[in-house]
């Protein structure tokens, strides 16, 4: 075991206080990472107020991983001291069932390991990435190209993968017309993504305040929800809706804005259950789908995609004292467009 300096809330909606924690010694595939940036995802902050159901305390968040390796277990060969890595959402899964071996570890189907407020494989819970360091079998490591800065880097991990694998998987491309709603960390990285592959991008957010920011970061277009006409004007308009809103939207109104075979997924994920017309679905032979985060072959295919870009995350960059204060600014959706914590600050 070796100690390391972290932030944990120590209950739901108790503040954020500097502690030590302890990571695991290197088993022969583990990476020891020093933590250089790590974003504040809104996932993190559901988390931690049990918005999703019981947390396991002192809780040390974050899964939006960027650093370099410290130290290597004997047999790691993808890796070398002081490569550039990441890490995300998961740190392990069963890699046998058919989910696994398909490379939807996300979806293994018994249960990928979550950074953080899970039961890793030693047994102990899993703590994330706000702290110095953190040891991940490197199966689970990401290799983070040259050309993208650790900071911008670190909400690719999550937000970047979020986006890019339904993106992908729907076929976001030329030709397509692609709405995203909610321009937030989530949402930020859809424009540019959804841009990239040669979408025309729309953004749907509350009001048109951040539209300026939404057209340089690659929008064609933007409208505010909180304006009716909005959804008159873009009636059965869209290819694919891509719905970050960490609240419950009326999502019959944005049912009807698909076209034909037209698909709406959510990524955002209120607790609450979200009521549905089945003739919303009907008319127009439409859809309404999920998605969560994307496979480690995927997450490390969007990544290099990133870094062909040129895109990396709009970041506001903070030290941990600053965490509670962020936390607040994100629920009331006052960030453009992430919040990354310097671990150097520690
Ligand atoms: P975020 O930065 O807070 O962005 C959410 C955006 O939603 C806000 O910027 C805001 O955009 C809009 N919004 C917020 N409250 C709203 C309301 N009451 N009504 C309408 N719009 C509202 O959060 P995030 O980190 O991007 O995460 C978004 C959601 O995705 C969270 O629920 C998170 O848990 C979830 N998530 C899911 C996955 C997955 O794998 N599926 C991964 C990561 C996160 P505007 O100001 O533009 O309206
Ligand atoms: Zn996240």
């Amino acid at each position: 075991m070796r100690s390391v300096t972290a932030f944990a809330t120590p209950g739901a909606k108790r503040p954020f206080e500097k502690t030590t924690i302890q990571r695991r010694d290197l088993g022969p595939h583990d990476v020891l990472i020093k933590v250089a940036y790590a974003g504040i995802c809104h996932s993190d902050i559901h988390t931690a107020r049990e918005e999703w159901g019981p947390a396991i305390f002192p809780l040390v968040p974050g899964h939006e991983i960027a650093g370099t390796v410290e130290e290597l277990g004997a047999d790691v060969t993808k890796y070398s001291i002081g490569d550039r890595v990441g890490v995300g959402c998961m740190v392990d899964s069963c890699g046998e069932c058919e989910n696994c071996l398909a490379g939807d570890e996300q979806y293994c189907m018994k249960g990928a390991v979550g950074t953080y407020n899970a039961i890793g494989k030693d047994g102990r819970p899993t703590a994330g990435g706000y702290s110095t360091h953190i040891v991940v079998d490197d199966d689970f490591v990401l290799a983070i190209p040259d050309g993208i800065g650790l900071d911008v880097a670190a909400p690719l991990l999550c937000a970047g993968i979020t986006l890019y694998s339904p993106l992908r998987h729907w076929g976001a491309g030329p030709g397509k017309r692609v709405a995203i709603v909610g321009l937030g960390g989530l949402g930020h990285m859809g424009v540019k993504i959804a841009h990239a592959l040669g979408a025309e991008v729309t953004v749907l957010s509350q009001t048109l305040s951040k539209q300026e920011d939404g057209k340089r970061l690659g929008a064609d277009h933007y409208y505010a929800t909180s304006d009716a006409a909005t959804f008159e004007q873009l009636k059965a308009h869209f290819d694919l809706i891509v719905n970050t809103v960490s609240a419950p939207l009326p999502i019959d109104s944005y049912l009807s804005l698909l076209r034909l075979d037209g698909v709406m997924v959510s990524v955002g994920a209120p607790p609450e259950p979200l009521p549905v017309q089945v003739f919303s679905l009907m008319n127009n032979r439409r859809s309404f789908a999920g998605s969560s985060i994307g496979g480690i072959r995927e997450t490390q295919e969007m990544l290099d995609f990133c870094a062909e870009h040129g895109l990396g995350a709009e970041i506001e960059v903070i030290s941990g004292e600053q965490i509670d204060e962020a936390w607040e600014r994100v629920v009331n959706s006052d960030i453009r467009y992430r919040f990354v914590i310097d671990t150097g600050t520690f």
